[in-house]
């Protein structure tokens, strides 16, 4: 009974927030870089999300990050969950991460030849990753998808893939393309300057509908190289799949003489080692990752069977390279990181302590009455401003609940909690968001909530 009182009044039920609009942060020293930057580069970024389009304000510029704290060049400090868009899982600055890097710098940068570290690196994987036997390191996960799909269409001598509305796989040229009308479409290119021969290529279905994957495998039969899923598709929303799904890709795949791609740039390494493929136990037969993999430093890789992977230039036919690839630098970075993430319990600690922070959350709103759902899975969220709980394609995304995310953002960034700066991005958790950090940021969501739908 005593128990039950304790967790009601922890829970956010009972709790008398009473909120109101908070002043803006100081962003003057932001406003003039940003003004510089935009000299400089296409938006002032580097990267398109950063602009802040989809928000209020100017970009913050950061000026350092520690544990799960950052500072931007005004001097506010941020409790973080965006976490670099996912790479640092033990959090900024980690020392471990930090010591091996400057240990391994201190060698030289670059050498353009093999070192022990990628051998390190790969066996930390292999060892701990029953999906994949053979692996290559590239500098991005874009690099990544792009080498996977050339090695699908290799190893299957078949041209056309299909990709997910929803999902998002990096901006190589057949990727970056969308559903056209209909149940199954080749794709409408997303980006100028990707050829319309490209686009033909793909072809692009809903997710969660196992109808346009049988008739899109009748309609091309023998054409399909790969199928490509994020199995936690969490580029737009969280859109979480069934795991019968999965399977039936599986299935569907393995029938038709089809590769199943898993691209796990943002579930390897973060929903539990072995990624998506371990946690549904459902085996892809390319895997992608990406993020997590190079400890905040540039790494991409992919991985499958070594007989798959044999198709790989220099045995054999299907070329990919790289100056950079495998860069010692990055390589410490990354085998510093994979060895926290095999300690005893890491994982269970991470994703419980992640569940705890989104249900209190949910508590709050559901007791509240708001149309607000918080999706998540192993250390990842997403908020969503909607009634269902069961958000799987990406056309079931309200695209006007996005104007109650720009002002949770607002709020939230007046009170010292930075997200992603769009509402279709999920959020990070990372081992050194402590009890305290999660309490303080909590309560920061509740109240900003408060002002998003009391807002007059
Ligand atoms: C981030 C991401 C990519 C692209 O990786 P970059 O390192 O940004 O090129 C590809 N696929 C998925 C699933 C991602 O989350």
């Amino acid at each position: 009974m005593f128990d039950a009182i304790k967790k009601k009044l922890n829970s956010g039920e009972n709790e008398s927030i009473s909120s109101t609009a908070k002043p803006d942060i100081s962003r003057e020293k932001s406003a003039e870089l940003f003004e510089k930057a935009k000299t400089y580069f296409p938006g002032g970024v580097n990267s398109p999300v950063r602009a802040f389009k989809s928000v209020y304000g100017t970009p913050l510029f950061i000026e350092k990050g520690d544990g799960c704290h950052l500072w931007d060049a005004d001097g506010n400090q941020f409790i973080d969950f965006c976490c670099s868009w996912g790479p640092l899982i033990l959090g900024h600055n980690h020392p471990k991460v930090r010591e091996k890097v400057i240990t391994a710098m201190q060698n030289g940068m670059s050498f353009g030849a093999p070192t022990a570290l990628e051998n390190e690196l790969a066996e930390l994987i292999t060892k701990n990753n029953k999906y994949i036997q053979k692996l290559r390191f590239v500098s991005s996960g874009t690099e990544a998808v792009m080498s996977a799909i050339r090695l699908a269409r290799g190893y299957t001598k078949r041209d056309k893939i299909l990709k997910f509305e929803g999902c998002y796989h990096g901006h190589s040229d057949s990727l970056l393309v969308k559903a056209g009308s209909g149940l199954v479409t080749f794709g409408e290119t997303s980006s100028a300057g990707v050829p319309k021969a490209f686009a033909d290529e793909t072809i692009v279905v809903a997710l969660d509908d196992r109808e346009a994957i049988k008739k899109a495998f009748e309609e091309f039969k023998d054409q399909i190289a790969a199928i490509i899923i994020e199995p936690v598709p969490a580029n737009n929303g969280l859109l979480l799949q069934e795991k019968e799904y999965l399977q039936f890709l599986r299935d569907t795949c393995t029938k038709n003489g089809a590769l199943l791609l898993f691209d796990e740039v943002i579930s390897g390494f973060r929903i539990g080692f072995e990624g998506a493929a371990g946690y549904y136990g459902i085996k892809p037969d390319i895997v992608t990752y990406g993020k997590i993999i190079g400890g905040g430093l540039p790494v991409g890789c992919y991985g499958a069977s070594a007989e798959i992977m044999s198709m790989v230039s220099p045995d054999g036919g299907v070329y990919q390279g790289g100056t950079l690839s495998g860069n010692p630098v990055a390589m410490a970075a990354g085998i510093a990181q994979l060895t926290e993430l095999l300690k005893s319990g890491f994982y269970k600690d991470l994703n419980k302590k992640t569940e705890e922070f989104t249900e209190a959350i949910q508590r709050f709103a559901t007791a509240r009455n708001y149309k607000f759902k918080v999706y998540a899975i192993g250390s990842i969220f997403w908020f969503a401003f909607a009634d269902s709980d069961a958000i799987r394609r990406a056309d079931q995304i309200d695209p006007a609940s996005m104007e109650k995310f720009k002002k949770l953002h607002r709020e939230l960034l007046n009170r010292g909690v930075y997200l992603g700066p769009s509402g279709y991005e999920v959020g990070f958790i990372s081992s050194v968001h402590t009890k305290i950090d999660l309490e303080k940021a909590k309560r920061a969501i509740f109240e900003s909530l408060e002002v998003v739908f009391n807002a007059k």
